[in-house]
C-alpha cells in the first residue's frame, strides 16, 4: 500500500517573512541599535493573547507596533525578545502580563486568541503571532533556574535564560507531538474527541514520550486510543503549534488492524470513514476539523489522492 499523498499547499502559522538572524542575537550593541531604532516593530503579547484589528470587520490583521508607539510597552519591564528582520525592519517581541491592562489605545487594536482567526490572516502574520506567543510563554515560564531554583536572567536577545546562582543556560522548548491518519484501504480512521463542543471526527494525536521514535509515538497512540495496530508510517508535514509549545508532526500511517477498542479516557468515539462518507460529512450529521488545521490537510491531501 502506497502512503505517499504529499502535502499540497503550506499549513498555517509555518510562511514567516521574517529573517531570524541568529548570528546577531548575540551582538549585545547591535541588539540596543535595533531596539532604539526607528524602524522597529514590536509585537505585543498578553497573557497568551496577540493584538489584532479588523475583526469586526471580517478582514483580521496583525498589529506590529511603531517603535513611538511601543514606548509605553518598552518601558512596562517585561520580558521581550528579537525576532528577527522583517524586510530589514528589525523586529520584537514584547510581553505585557504582568499588567492588569495593556497600555495601548483600543483604537489601536484588540487582543485575541490566536488560534480564532490564524486562518484568516494575511500570509505570514499567523506564523510571526505564534513565534512571539510561544517565544513569550517560555519566557515566563523560566523565570526561574529548574536546576537550583535561582533567579534567571535573559541573555541573546531574549532567547536564552541563565541562572544567577549556578549558571545553568536555559534554552526555548518545543516540545513534539504526532498527528497522524491511519489509512486501511479505502477507509480512513478518526475519532470524536468528548471534549469537542459538536462531534468533529478528527485525526488521532498525542506527545512523543523521552525515548521514543516518532513512528513508535504514532504506533503506541493508535493503539492506545483506538486499539488498532499500525505498520508503516509516512511524514506528510508539520505545522507549529505554539498552545502553548508544541510542533505537531503530521503523518499517513496504515492500520493493519480493523477493529476499534476505545480509549474512553481520550476518545468518545472513533469510526473508519470511506472518501465518500467524507465528502458528504455534513449530510451524516458530522464536522471535519477545521480548514487550517493540520489534521483537515492530512484528511483533504488522502482524499484527493
Ligand atoms: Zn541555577
Amino acid at each position: 500500500m502506497s502512503l505517499s499523498f504529499p502535502a499540497s499547499r503550506p499549513n498555517a502559522y509555518t510562511g514567516s517573512p521574517l529573517d531570524r538572524a541568529t548570528h546577531r542575537r548575540d551582538d549585545a550593541e547591535w541588539i540596543a541599535a535595533q531596539l532604539d531604532s526607528p524602524s522597529a516593530l514590536y509585537v505585543p503579547v498578553w497573557r497568551a493573547r496577540s493584538l489584532l484589528r479588523g475583526l469586526e470587520e471580517g478582514a483580521p490583521e496583525a498589529v506590529l507596533l511603531s517603535a513611538v508607539a511601543a514606548e509605553p510597552l518598552r518601558r512596562a519591564g517585561g520580558p521581550w525578545a528579537f525576532l528577527g528582520l522583517w524586510d530589514q525592519r528589525p523586529v520584537f517581541a514584547v510581553d505585557l502580563s504582568h499588567l492588569e491592562t495593556p497600555p495601548i489605545p483600543p483604537e489601536a487594536g484588540r487582543f485575541h486568541d490566536l488560534r480564532q482567526v490564524a486562518g484568516a490572516l494575511p500570509a505570514g502574520e499567523a506564523s510571526v503571532l505564534a513565534h512571539a506567543r510561544g517565544l513569550m510563554h517560555w519566557r515566563n515560564r523560566h523565570r526561574f533556574c529548574g536546576v537550583c531554583g535561582g533567579r534567571c536572567e535573559a541573555r541573546s536577545a531574549g532567547h536564552v535564560m541563565v541562572c544567577t546562582h549556578c549558571g545553568a543556560e536555559h534554552f526555548p522548548r518545543t516540545d513534539p507531538a504526532v498527528i497522524m491518519l491511519v489509512i486501511r484501504g479505502d477507509r480512513c480512521l478518526l475519532g470524536h474527541n468528548r471534549r469537542f463542543p459538536t462531534p468533529v471526527y478528527s485525526t488521532l494525536a498525542g506527545f512523543v514520550e523521552p525515548g521514543e521514535s516518532l513512528e513508535e509515538a504514532v504506533r503506541r497512540e493508535v493503539m492506545e486510543e483506538a486499539g488498532v495496530a499500525v505498520g508503516q508510517v509516512a511524514y506528510h508535514s508539520s505545522q507549529p503549534w505554539p498552545f502553548p509549545s508544541s510542533i505537531m508532526l503530521g503523518f499517513h500511517a496504515e492500520g493493519l488492524t480493523e477493529d476499534i477498542r476505545i480509549d474512553r479516557e481520550e476518545l468518545y468515539d472513533a469510526r473508519w470513514f470511506t472518501r465518500a462518507e467524507l465528502r458528504r460529512h455534513e449530510a451524516l450529521g458530522f464536522a471535519l476539523p477545521r480548514p487550517d488545521s493540520i489534521a483537515r490537510r492530512l484528511i483533504e491531501d488522502w482524499l484527493d489522492a
